[in-house]
């Protein structure tokens, strides 16, 4: 269940620049609920009455989406945390907290341990590109060690990260699928979210898109790459996603639409045309400390 907490983040704000990342919208890569008038309690109370009427016994998942919900005063963040409170034991099953690595201070790894002791906390950790001209030139402005020491701190201090990256972005090209795939799998994050490329209205991308600077990939080359990539990762991290979506209305391209089952089909097909699977390109670390990966699987796992 996405929700927007009204954070901000240092890239919009000037702490490390203005204007935000080229794909990002104001919304922050999130749903802009707080914009349009809804606090994070009620978008909570109001998503767990939608899918109990859905279903009498769900298991959900509070994910923190938009900006860079640590990039805040600690005291703020125990107060944005503490909507899940009533729901803890019930519907709640994991709350996932997205942010930059640039912005997970001490005290916010802290506060974000004390809650994973009575329910499963996860940091979605945006890396992007394992390339630091890629991230520069998409205006991202902190580097792939600053998600290395991210991934370590937050390890840790006992909390499980899912790996945040995006396929096709402009320059890096097929080797920068397979290059981001193996950082995921050297620091050893216990999940992973990926998706193509897609130009949004009111990004820094539209304005490329638009004077024909910018091409996004088409559905069979996303795929071609998303193998690449899935063989390249740990064998037992979690794929959380392996497509976005955005409306029509926000989304200038690509404006194919394969429904996310039909990608995950259409991946598994390709892996097995190749006679690959996930983790079949994967190599271990020469120094397995340094990932924080317990060897024989998911630290998730292992707790
Ligand atoms: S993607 Fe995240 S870091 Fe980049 S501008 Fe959007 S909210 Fe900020």
């Amino acid at each position: 269940m996405a929700l927007d907490a009204g954070s901000t983040c240092p890239n919009r704000d000037g702490t490390r620049g203005f204007g935000g990342c080229a794909f990002c919208d104001v919304e922050g890569s999130g749903t802009g609920a707080v914009r349009s008038g809804t606090e994070l309690a009620e978008q909570l109370e109001r998503g767990i009455r939608r899918v109990r009427r859905r279903d009498a016994e769900p298991g959900v998942i509070a994910y923190f989406q938009s900006y860079s919900n640590t990039y805040v005063e600690t005291a703020r963040l125990r107060e944005v945390l503490s909507v899940v409170e009533p729901y803890l034991a019930d519907p709640i099953v994991a709350v996932s907290v997205a942010t930059r690595p640039d912005t997970l201070s001490e005290p916010a790894l802290e506060c974000l341990s004390e809650l994973s002791r009575r329910v499963a906390v996860w940091v979605e950790l945006g890396l992007e590109a394992a390339d630091d001209r890629i991230l520069e030139a998409i205006h991202r402005f902190h580097t792939v060690d600053e998600y290395r020491d991210a991934v370590r701190r937050s390890q840790a201090a006992g909390l499980s990260v899912i790996g945040h990256a995006i396929l096709g972005l402009p320059g890096d090209g097929r080797e920068g699928a397979r290059r981001t795939a193996r950082v995921m799998a050297e620091t050893g994050v216990e999940g992973v979210k990926v998706h193509n490329l897609m130009v949004l209205r009111r990004t820094r991308f539209e304005r490329d898109w638009r004077a024909g600077e910018l091409e996004v990939l088409d559905a069979d080359t996303y795929v071609d790459w998303l193998a690449d990539f899935v063989e390249r990762l740990h064998p037992e991290a979690v794929l959380h996603r392996l497509t976005a979506d955005a409306p029509l209305a926000q989304r200038l391209a690509p404006r194919w639409d394969v429904h996310k089952n039909e990608v995950r089909e259409r991946l598994a097909a390709e892996l097995e045309r190749r006679g690959t699977r996930q983790g079949s390109l994967y190599r271990a670390p020469s120094n397995p400390a340094a990932s924080g990966r317990v060897p024989e699987g998911p630290r998730a796992q292992a707790r």
